[in-house]
This record gives C-alpha cells, structure tokens and sequence, in this order.
C-alpha cells in the first residue's frame, strides 16, 4: 500500500470489519481462515480519492459547449439542464457516480440543481443512483432567488429588445418555497449519514439575495448542515459583488453568518488577501477546481495562499458541463500543474504529495466526513482503491506518489472498495450494464434537446451581448484598478 515513508509502497494486509479498517499488519499476520480474501498483490492500495465540488444534472452534459467561459455556461443552463423528469435526474447521478468510482474516486460533494426548487423527489433520484453504485456523497441542493439574467443589474436591459421580456419572464422558485423544501427535505432526510448526507448551497452569492442567504443558514444551521458556495469564481462575479453588495463576496456571505466551519467556499479564484483571512479566522475551506477553471478560462485560485493561513483546500472537478469528465487523478494532476504557472518559487508549488493530501485528506474535511474517510488508517472507512502495478503507468515504479499525481489517468484502476464494499472490479463498475446505460442516456439527451430546442435558440441568440456584459463588468475593475482583486 501507499506509504508516506517508502517510494514504492509497503507490502502490508489491511484486515477490514464490516466497513472499517480494523487493522493493517505484516503480510500473512493475520489467520485468514474465516475471512474472505482479496488477493492484492501487484496492487497500489491508495485511498479513495474525494471530489470536493462537482454537479451531478452534469453528467448527461460532458461535451456540452467548448467556446464557453462561466456566464456563457450559466446562460445556457435552462437548455443544458430544462424540462428533466427524475427519472433523467437519476440518469445523470448514476453516470456522474460509475465515472467517479471507474476513475477512483469513493466519495464526491455533489451541488445538485432543479429548477425552480429543489424536491423530495429529485434528491432521492439522485440518492437512489449513488445508492445503487455505492458511491459517498454530499448531495447539497443548489438554490437561488434570482436568476443568472436578475443577479447583474443593468444585463437585462443590455440585452436586444426583444429579448429582454423572455429574460425577464424566467424566474427561480420563490424564495420561501425553495426554503420550505429545503427544510422539508432536511426533516425527511433518511440516508445513514456515513454514506449520504445532505448538505445546502446557495449558488452562487449575487444569484442570492442577502435575506434568501441568510434563511439558507438558518436552515442549515437547525439542522447541522455543511453548506458550499461558488465564491469567486469568475472576474465579473467578483466585481458585480462590489457593485451589488458594495464589498467582496467572502464578506458578503461572511456578513449573513454562513462563514464557518461548516461552509466551503468552491473556486475560490478572484479573492484578495483579507478574503482569504475571513476564510481562514472563520475555519471555513477551500473547494479548488483547477480543470475548470481552465476550461472555463476563469483563472487560477491560489491554493497556496490558502494553505499558508491554515485554511483547507480540498481538490474537485467541477460538473462535467465545464470539466468534462470526473477523473480526480486528472484533477490532482492540474492542481500541481496550476500551481507552477503563477509566478511563485518552486519550494511554493503543489508537491505531488500535496496534491494527493489536499485530493483525500483535505476533500474529505470540505465533505465533513474527515472522522471517516481520506486515509488508510485503523478505525477509518475501507475506502480503497487497487491501481494495478504492472500497468504501465507504473513500469518502472520510481515513485508512487509522484507517478499516482502525474501520470496515473484512471486506466490502471483494478479494483475499488467503499466501506468495504466491492464496487469495482478489472475498472469496471459492478453491476452497471455500460451499454443499456448509454442507450438510455442516448435517448434522453435526444428527448431533451428537443424539449429544450427554443430554450437554446434563445441562449444562442444572446451569447454576444452576455458576453460583452460581463466582460464589461470585469474590464471595469481592470480599469479602476482594483489590486485588491490578484491574489498575491
Ligand atoms: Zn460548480
């Protein structure tokens, strides 16, 4: 197995009771006679790794939009993501959680989007599908009161005339239903809390109104839910907060109370150093996106900073609608790589044992689940993943750390555990029949491209006036020169 002390790993036994890991000896100390065995030789034991950000209505959308950045992502949504049954819902969570576990990964935090509210229903597709793969999850329903279009002033009427009635016609849940469900879905919450637990996350702070955000606290605060944001993630986000709220988003959320341990805060890319001080006085984390935020062009969060103050980063994907895929070796691997590209000394980058900590150890505080999961360790979760030594990613084996963050792609992923669980076996993720699985997705993006068709025309229509908006928006805070914007 993995060790932080020997390149090439340890040749140990891990004895596992039930869902833990009750012991971890020499090969062969243990009398195997009335256990069942699992023959890892030749295998790299690692733990699972943790998404600590993705979307799961992401995962009918991989190859979705290429020129995009950010708000041409969130202007197509109605299309990407309308007029879904649960059926679809459940659909795209059991395609986003095999991805997960084919890749890997044995736990996600999963932003879960319906609209124009969350429900009982939508949530318990997308639990069902976790259930059936095995996969760990957050399952955080992402909520709103305003829309994309009502959350920067002056888009709206930015947009050609006989647009902006359409624009302004599309509205979000009213704010106390989308509160009452959530509440609602809190109360009815039944899933064992080690396995699913629910979370609540208000968007995206300027999709919010300052009374909706801090309801969305109360309610996760009566009933002891972590909560997740997208802060920062693009320049016109961070810059319509100085014009909405009058101050950054950190402070902002900081201000309505939802600042704490329980809370990360996703992206994390346009905020300055007293930002990154709330962050860290308040005990919240870091949910660090690297691939998206390259696709998407959005900029590079500085891990390292963050790090420094003490606060924790966990490493995620993003939705596969602006990451494409959720391969967390992948992730790990444009963590370190972000990480060299911004100017700062070597001894200041993401060393692949740092990419590999912040993708377990510090996925699994952002999830809440750090009492549980992200280590090999007597008494935690038997959360493993088997990478197969004679692949060749590993021939030769120099170092394993180093190989797992920069060369490993998923491939020599042979078998994985979750609580001791067997969910996959050759790469394959057990009981999923691959092709059924593809023709039934087939046939739903088929359905619902042409559910969405007029929804789509329209977001095509104005892709150019909300683009030359935000980028406005963000050329705005160039030109005042707002330093306290770079994160150095
Ligand atoms: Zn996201």
């Amino acid at each position: 197995m993995l060790s932080p002390t020997s390149p090439r790993g340890e040749a140990r036994d891990i004895v596992i009771d039930g869902d833990i890991i009750a012991d971890i000896v020499a090969p062969g100390s243990v009398a195997s006679e009335n256990a069942d065995v699992l023959d890892a030789s030749r295998r790299l034991i690692i733990p699972g790794l943790i998404n600590a950000h993705t979307h799961s209505h992401g995962g009918l959308s991989k190859g979705v939009g290429d020129l995009w950045s950010l708000e041409l992502l969130l202007n197509a949504a109605p299309w990407i993501s309308g007029s879904r049954s649960a059926e679809d819902k459940h659909l795209a969570a059991l395609i986003n959680a095999v991805e997960h576990v084919e890749k890997g990964a044995t736990a996600c935090y999963d932003l879960f989007f319906e609209f124009p509210a969350p429900t009982v229903e939508g949530l318990e597709a997308v639990a069902s599908a976790y259930d059936s793969v095995g996969l760990r999850a957050v399952i955080a329903p992402m909520v709103a009161d305003l829309t994309f279009y009502q959350s920067l002033p002056g888009m709206i009427d930015a947009l050609p005339q006989d647009a902006r009635a359409r624009a302004r016609d599309i509205s979000m849940g009213k704010a106390d239903t989308t509160i009452e469900a959530l509440r609602t879905l809190a109360k009815r919450w039944s899933h064992p809390r080690d396995r699913l637990r629910l979370g609540v996350a208000p968007t995206i702070p300027h999709h919010c109104t300052k009374e909706f955000m801090i309801a969305c606290r109360d309610v996760a605060r009566e009933h002891g839910l972590i909560m997740q944001t997208h802060v920062g993630e693009a320049r016109y986000q961070s810059a319509s907060s100085f014009k909405i709220f009058g101050t950054s988003m950190t402070k902002t959320m900081d201000s309505a109370g939802i600042v704490g341990p329980w809370f990360s805060a996703a992206h994390a890319v346009w905020l300055d150093s007293d930002d990154m001080d709330v962050l860290a006085a308040r005990g919240a984390q870091v949910a660090h996106n690297p691939g998206a935020n390259l696709r998407l062009g959005s900029g590079i969060s500085a891990a390292r900073e963050y790090l420094r103050r003490g606060v924790t980063v966990g490493i995620g994907t993003d939705g596969a609608a602006s990451s494409d895929n959720q391969n967390m070796f992948e992730a790990m691997r444009h963590a370190s790589f972000v990480s060299r590209a911004r100017g700062l000394p070597p001894g200041e980058w993401l060393s692949t044992h740092d990419a590999l900590r912040l993708a377990t150890e510090g996925s699994a505080r952002v999830l809440g689940f750090h009492d549980l999961i992200g280590k090999i360790a007597k008494g935690y979760k038997a959360d493993l993943v088997l990478l197969d030594l004679d692949h060749v990613n590993y021939i030769p084996l120099n170092s394993a750390t180093h190989q797992l963050v920069h060369t490993e792609d998923g491939r020599a992923v042979d078998k994985v555990l979750i609580g001791g669980r067997l969910v996959v076996s050759g790469g394959r993720a057990i009981g999923i029949d691959k092709a059924a699985l593809a023709a039934k997705a087939q046939a739903a993006v088929d359905r619902l491209g042409a559910l969405n068709a007029d929804a789509r025309r329209f977001a095509e229509r104005i892709e150019p006036m909300v683009s030359n908006f935000c980028r406005g928006l963000a050329d705005d805070e160039v030109l005042a020169g707002l330093h306290r914007l770079l994160p150095h």
